[in-house]
C-alpha cells in the first residue's frame, strides 16, 4: 500500500477512535469502555494489514468464506512478520462474525471467530453448541434482537429474547455475552436512537433478572452512520466499516444463499 493510502487510512481510523472516545466520555464512561470493531468486508487485505500495524485488534466480516480466508491470510502474514522481527509488537487479530450465519457454515466459522454476533434462533444456538463440544472454552456469542421489527429476516423479537437466553443457559459449550441490534434502514437518527434505547432496556432487563448469567456484558450496536448515538444509548461495542475503510476496495459478495 502506498504512503498516501496508508496515511488516509490512518487518518480515518484515528478520527473514528477519537469520536468513539468522545462519545464514551459524553455518556459518562471511560474511552476504554467501548470496543471499536472495524468491519473489513469492503476493505482490502492490505488495509487489514495496515490496521493491524496501527494496533487495531478487532476486525469483523459478515460472510463466512471471506472471514475464514482473511483470517488465514492475515494469520500467515503475522507469523512471517514475527519470524522476521521477533521484537515487533504486532497484536493477534480477534475476528468477529457479524452477518447472518447459516447452520451449515457454523463449524467453519467457529474455526476462526472469537465472537459470533448474530445468533437469532434456537436451532442456530443448538448447532453452535453441538459444534463446540470438543472446544476447551465455550464459544462466545451475542443474541441478535430485531428491535424495530422492520426487517423480519434477522434477529428475534424482543418478547422472545428472555426465553431464548434461558434455553441457551443450559448449553454448556456456548456462552452468551450480550445482545446485538441494528438501527432501522429508514427514520434517521431519531429512529436509530429509539431502537438503541429499547435494546439497552432489554439488555438491562436481562442482566437484572440474571438471564445470560455472569459475563453477560456486551451490547453491540452502532455502525458508521450512527455509532455515536449508539454509544450515548449504552453500546460498549461498535461495528464500524465505511468510516474507517473509505470507499469500498472489494465488491461485496452476494448474500449467501
Ligand atoms: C457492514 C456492517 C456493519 C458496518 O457498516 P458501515 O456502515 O460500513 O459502518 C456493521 N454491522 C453489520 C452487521 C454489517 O453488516
Amino acid at each position: 500500500m502506498d504512503a498516501a493510502a496508508s496515511g488516509a487510512l490512518r487518518g480515518r481510523w484515528t478520527e473514528v477512535r477519537q469520536r468513539v472516545e468522545a462519545a464514551a466520555r459524553r455518556s459518562g464512561r471511560k474511552p476504554t469502555d467501548v470496543l471499536l470493531v472495524v468491519v473489513t468486508k469492503s476493505g482490502s487485505i492490505d488495509q487489514i494489514r495496515e490496521l493491524v500495524q496501527f494496533g487495531q485488534v478487532d476486525m469483523a466480516e459478515n460472510r463466512v468464506q471471506q472471514l475464514v480466508q482473511r483470517a488465514a491470510s492475515v494469520g500467515e502474514w503475522l507469523q512471517r512478520r514475527r519470524e522476521m522481527d521477533p521484537k515487533a509488537e504486532l497484536p493477534t487479530v480477534r475476528w468477529h462474525m457479524i452477518g447472518s450465519l447459516q447452520r451449515n457454515k457454523v463449524r467453519k466459522c467457529m474455526e476462526v471467530a472469537r465472537l459470533i454476533h448474530g445468533v437469532d434462533s434456537l436451532r442456530l444456538a443448538e448447532e453452535i453448541q453441538a459444534a463446540a463440544v470438543r472446544r476447551e472454552t465455550p464459544m462466545e456469542v451475542l443474541v441478535e434482537v430485531n428491535v424495530s421489527g422492520e426487517d423480519s429476516k434477522h434477529g428475534i423479537a424482543p418478547p422472545a429474547v428472555r426465553h431464548l437466553l434461558d434455553q441457551m443457559d443450559t448449553m454448556l459449550n456456548l456462552k452468551v455475552r450480550g445482545l446485538m441490534c441494528m438501527a432501522p434502514l429508514s427514520g434517521g437518527t431519531e429512529a436509530a436512537r429509539r431502537t438503541f434505547d429499547r435494546c439497552r432496556e432489554i439488555f438491562e432487563d436481562c442482566r437484572t433478572s440474571g438471564a445470560g448469567g455472569d459475563r453477560f456484558d456486551l451490547l453491540s450496536m452502532g455502525m458508521s452512520g450512527d455509532f455515536e448515538v449508539a454509544i450515548e444509548c449504552g453500546a460498549n461495542l461498535v461495528r464500524v466499516g465505511g468510516a474507517v475503510i473509505g470507499p469500498p476496495q472489494v465488491e461485496e459478495p452476494p448474500e449467501e444463499a
